[in-house]
């Protein structure tokens, strides 16, 4: 018998009674269990099980492929939004499922656990489009990080070469099949071979550079520091969002299900 705290990212009938869920859970890392009288009123779950909700969990861990055995639940936290906050909730799904699509059963990551709850409790506060955008790019590039495909930013991901950004005007490419920016001389070579490729601007790369620094000086936006978010135009937070989320499809190989509710 196992305990520990986790969060719903996905939820599931069964059977009449019974739901199967996934969990992320702190020290075990993804698992997959049956709840069973799950749907009850009165079960031991205390209908802890809606997605989002922070709970504690003891179950059964079992062998293989089979499902875990829920045996009781408690909530934590449940993931409420304020007022109408449809872009905070929509940005929190997102957040679910790719937690659901990157990570691997029982493999820990309380790196990723802590930063996930993290961002998805500062969603549940309303906040302007962009903080939202902002917020759940963070979480693209902690999430490619911890995965271990954080795309190259400092050197070209076809060559090798370090690629100085001295100033603003300088323009960059971005190869999803290289797996990050890519320098002029590799550019020429794509375009022969007409590969794809797409325009990187500056500002974008400068905000992609600054998750990497929060990361490698293990900073923590702090769910109401909008003076840092400021210093970004929206239309950048907005690009970098969409870099990402073409790079993480690109991985995936395809689209999470929740994406098209973003923006
Ligand atoms: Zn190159």
């Amino acid at each position: 018998m196992e305990n520990d705290e986790a969060i719903v990212v996905r939820s599931i009938d069964f059977s009449e009674t019974s739901l199967i869920v996934t969990l992320f859970t702190k020290r075990f890392g993804k698992i997959e269990a049956i709840a069973k009288g799950g749907k009850r009123l009165k079960s031991p779950f205390e209908s802890a099980l809606d997605i989002l909700t922070q709970i504690n969990v003891t179950f059964i861990q079992k062998k293989n492929d089979s499902l875990d055995i829920l045996t009781e639940s408690q909530v934590i936290r449940r993931f409420q939004v304020k007022q109408n906050n449809l872009h905070g909730l929509h940005a929190a799904y997102y957040i679910a499922e790719l937690i659901n699509l990157f990570t691997e059963k029982n493999l820990p990551n309380s790196q990723l656990y802590n930063f996930a709850t993290e961002k998805l409790f500062t969603l549940v506060n309303p906040a302007p489009i962009n903080v939202v955008n902002y917020h759940v790019a963070q979480f693209d590039f902690q999430l490619l990080h911890e995965n271990g495909t954080q795309p190259a930013i400092d050197f070209c991901a076809e060559c090798g070469q370090k690629i100085i950004t001295q100033n603003n005007r300088q323009i960059i490419h971005f190869k999803n099949s290289a797996g990050g920016i890519i320098c002029n001389n590799c550019t020429e070579i794509c375009r022969k071979l007409k590969q794809p490729y797409s325009l990187l601007k500056p500002e974008t790369l400068n905000l992609l550079k600054h998750f990497e620094t929060e990361i490698n000086n293990k900073i923590k936006t702090q769910p109401n520091d909008n003076n840092t978010i400021s210093q970004f135009h929206n239309n950048t937070i907005l690009d970098t969002l969409n870099l990402l989320n073409n790079y993480i499809n690109y991985q995936l190989g395809s689209k999470p299900r929740t994406q098209k509710y973003l923006n």
